[in-house]
Formats: C-alpha cells, sequence, structure tokens
C-alpha cells in the first residue's frame, strides 16, 4: 500500500526533528476541541479523509523517529458540523465556534516534549515529496477482537496534551496499528450503514489512558457532507 507524504526536517539547538505529513492532506476533515465544555475532541470525515488518516497511523506506528503531522486547522466544516438529518445520539456535540486543532502522532521513546511543537513547527523546511510503502500485513485482522483490556493498555498508553492549537497523542508502535482500524473501518462502515439504513451516526471513541475526566475521548464521525469544493451540494 502507498502512502504519498512529505518529509520536513527541522532543526532546534542540537536536535534534528523528521515531520511526515500525508500529501495532500484530506480534504474534508476538521478537528475540533471539546474539552472546555464536554472533555473531548471531535473529529468528523468523509471516507476518504479516514482512510488516508487510518494509513498514516499505520505509517507512525512504522516511525518510531518521526513525527506524524496533520495540518487540519481552517478547513471548510461540514455543511452542518451535527450529523445529517438531525441527530440524536448522546455523544454527537452540539456544534458552536469551538477551536479547530491539527493533529500529531508521536512515539513516547522520543521523549518529546509537548511544548516544544509550536518551535519545531516554525522551523519545519519545505519537505520533499517521497512516498511510503507500507505492507498490507500491518492491516490489523478485523476478525480478531482488539486486546483493549485494562492490562494492554497499560502497556500501551495513549496521552494526549494540547500545544499550539495541536492534540499531540504519544503512543508506541502496536498503539498506533491497533488505532488505525478506528479510521480504517469507519471509512467502509461510514458510507455503508449510511445508505443501508439511513442511520446519520457512525462514529468510534477512542478514550485516552489514565486521563482523570473520564469521558476525555477523541470522536471520530463519519460525515458526507461539506461544504468544500470536491463535493456537489
Ligand atoms: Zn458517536
Ligand atoms: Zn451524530
Amino acid at each position: 500500500m502507498r502512502l504519498p507524504i512529505t518529509v520536513h526536517r527541522a532543526r532546534l539547538g542540537k536536535h534534528s526533528y523528521r515531520v511526515i505529513r500525508p500529501r495532500p492532506t484530506p480534504p474534508n476533515v476538521v478537528l475540533r476541541d471539546f474539552r472546555n465544555r464536554e472533555g473531548e475532541f471531535d473529529m468528523r470525515l468523509d471516507a476518504r479523509a479516514a482512510h488516508r488518516i487510518g494509513m498514516a497511523w499505520l505509517l507512525a506506528a512504522r516511525s518510531p523517529r518521526s513525527l506524524v503531522h496533520f495540518p487540519l486547522r481552517g478547513r471548510p466544516t461540514p455543511v452542518t458540523p451535527q450529523c445529517c438529518p438531525r441527530c440524536i445520539e448522546w455523544c454527537c456535540p452540539l456544534a458552536t465556534d469551538e477551536p479547530q486543532l491539527d493533529l500529531l502522532l508521536l512515539h513516547r521513546g522520543l521523549q518529546f516534549r509537548p511544548s516544544r511543537w509550536k518551535e519545531v513547527r516554525a522551523r519545519l523546511d519545505d519537505g520533499r515529496p517521497e512516498t511510503a510503502e507500507i505492507p498490507a500485513s500491518d492491516v490489523p485482522d478485523e476478525e480478531n477482537v482488539l486486546p483493549f483490556e485494562e492490562h494492554w493498555m497499560d502497556q500501551n498508553p495513549l496521552r494526549q496534551h494540547v500545544h499550539a492549537e495541536t492534540l499531540l497523542l504519544t503512543g508506541n508502535a502496536p498503539l498506533f496499528r491497533e488505532l488505525s482500524t478506528w479510521f480504517l473501518e469507519l471509512a467502509t462502515r461510514g458510507p455503508r450503514m449510511r445508505s443501508l439504513t439511513g442511520e446519520a451516526h457512525q462514529c468510534n471513541e477512542l478514550r485516552f489512558h489514565e486521563d482523570p475526566r473520564e469521558d476525555s475521548q477523541l470522536h471520530i464521525t463519519y460525515a458526507d457532507k461539506w461544504s468544500g469544493t470536491d463535493i456537489e451540494l
């Protein structure tokens, strides 16, 4: 499986950082910060974006020395940020004007201080285009139940920070690989269930580890109505 990327570098003191971005950033995805009100982050995306982002999580799993960056701020929001027809799911937050965020994946082993991200981002070079090869065998087997028991999450925790208008998710290779399915699965289920059942709300919920706020999560929701230029309204 091939994923077009841009590889950027930034030098900061004696450290050099490698930052990978999927190329191009899929147009129809928006990530919003609901922490002040709901204790959660909400991501709306179409099937193409869900697939592309799932692939990038697989690439993150294979790239322990790189940061994987999705520059998402300032994207067009769906025609309605709520599901359409009107959604009655409790997990579907009412959207007002919550701030948009970028997304950054990084390995715990890098020991990267989240507060450093703003400076690293400011110093990124123009980057060069590459194509990443991701073996199909990297995709977790859908038949196997995901090992999200407590002890597995203790060994492979997912932690979140917000800095410089970016949601930073810190994990390790097994975790990023498993969580890629949250996106890849939604890329096929979203459109299929929408057309089969007409049910508006198709989502996955990605919980953070050891967060004192129990509801803290990344809520990933399929959205097929966008005001971007690449759909017919
Ligand atoms: Zn939901
Ligand atoms: Zn909804």
